[in-house]
């Protein structure tokens, strides 16, 4: 349904309290309204319990709650649960619940749609349709945690933006949505916990580093010779690998923080002693690790994974030269939920 109303949701705690005294009520009163929101994810104005019928009436005459919700929930034989998750203008983005044995991460979305062009990346068939707003980034986070505490027993523990979407082509967002994931009234997560991946825009990554950022950073590397990276990721010919060096170097002297490559080894790509060379020579520039992520095969064979020789090839390079590596198994691939693999199929 279309409405003129404000989503209440888009206002900050401190226009919360202002919008209270501006009604003649208590600042206090934005507290409750802010924490029913955040802390306690409300949907309707009507579970506020703790506000008079007026005032929660007087809400529902200002304001709309834009909630997700989840329009299909599809479980894999390994536990890995993939949501199609309908916004408030009817679009669709997907989040996942990624199990192990101890932990849950929810993998989240950004973007409706992608704006960069990876080939061998399902989502960049679909075009760039919006940015999400930080409570729809925030929702999957939400719908993931209790998801977890449903099938599982415990709480989300982590969680990795790799889902739909160009997280630093959605920064203020995505920064805003960690903001509520780390504060108290939201989920209180460590920052830690928390990975942002990004396909590698040196301007944005100078720009973490200048904020501050406390989460962890993960490069969408692929390969470290400027020709292969640009065929297979054609954007990155506005990103010399170069400037992304340099930009990585930068973002290590300000946080300490290692870097994460990911990976993937593709049969006549990648898969040479040259590649690897060179991923051994970049990885000296920085301090990092890398992730070899297995390859999802997203339709027209164009790309296919390695053999096993290759993985192995490389994790021999990297680990003489005191590079931690380590080898990434897909989780939902028979419910197309895995790195790369989302596309809105249903
Ligand atoms: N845009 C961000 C985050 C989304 S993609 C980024 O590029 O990092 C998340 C990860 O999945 C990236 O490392 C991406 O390169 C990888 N990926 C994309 N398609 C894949 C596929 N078909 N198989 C395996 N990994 C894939």
């Amino acid at each position: 349904m279309q409405t003129d109303k404000k989503d209440i949701r888009s206002l900050s705690k401190e226009e919360l309290r202002d919008f209270f005294v501006a009604q003649g009520d208590k600042a206090f009163r934005g507290n409750q309204v802010y924490e029913w929101l955040w802390n306690k994810g409300a949907h309707t104005f009507e579970d506020m319990s703790n506000l008079s019928k007026t005032t929660r009436e007087m809400l529902m005459d200002n304001f709309v709650i834009n909630h997700v919700k989840v329009d299909n929930m599809q479980c894999s034989s390994d536990g890995t649960i993939k949501n199609a998750v309908k916004l408030h203008d009817g679009l669709v983005v997907e989040s996942v619940l990624i199990p192990t044995a101890t932990r849950t991460t929810a993998c989240v979305s950004s973007q409706v749609g992608c704006s960069l062009d990876c080939e061998f990346c399902a989502t960049a068939r679909l075009k760039r349709m919006r940015n999400l707003n930080p409570d729809e980034i925030y929702d999957q986070v939400l719908t993931i945690d209790r998801q977890s505490r449903e099938h599982r027993n415990i709480p989300l523990s982590n969680i990795v933006f790799m889902g739909m979407g160009e997280p630093l082509m959605n920064y203020n967002n995505v920064q805003k949505a960690i903001d509520k994931i780390t504060s108290e009234e939201g989920l209180g997560m460590s920052p830690k916990r928390i990975t942002v991946s990004t396909s590698g825009i040196p301007k944005m990554i100078t720009k973490l580093a200048d904020d501050g950022v406390k989460f962890k950073l993960a490069v969408s590397l692929h390969s470290a010779i400027e020709e292969i990276r640009n065929r297979i990721m054609p954007f990155s010919k506005s990103f010399p690998l170069t400037d992304l060096r340099d930009s990585l170097q930068y973002w290590y002297s300000k946080t300490k923080s290692k870097v994460t490559f990911e990976y993937v080894i593709w049969k006549g790509i990648n898969d040479d002693k040259k590649s690897i060379d060179a991923l051994v020579k970049f990885c000296k520039y920085v301090p990092c690790k890398v992730n070899l992520i297995e390859y999802n095969p997203i339709d027209d064979g164009e790309f296919q994974q390695a053999d096993e020789q290759a993985t192995l090839n490389y994790i021999k390079a990297l680990e003489a030269n005191d590079i931690t590596v380590v080898v990434r198994r897909s989780r939902g691939k028979d419910i197309d939920a895995a790195c790369g693999q989302l596309a809105n199929k249903s």
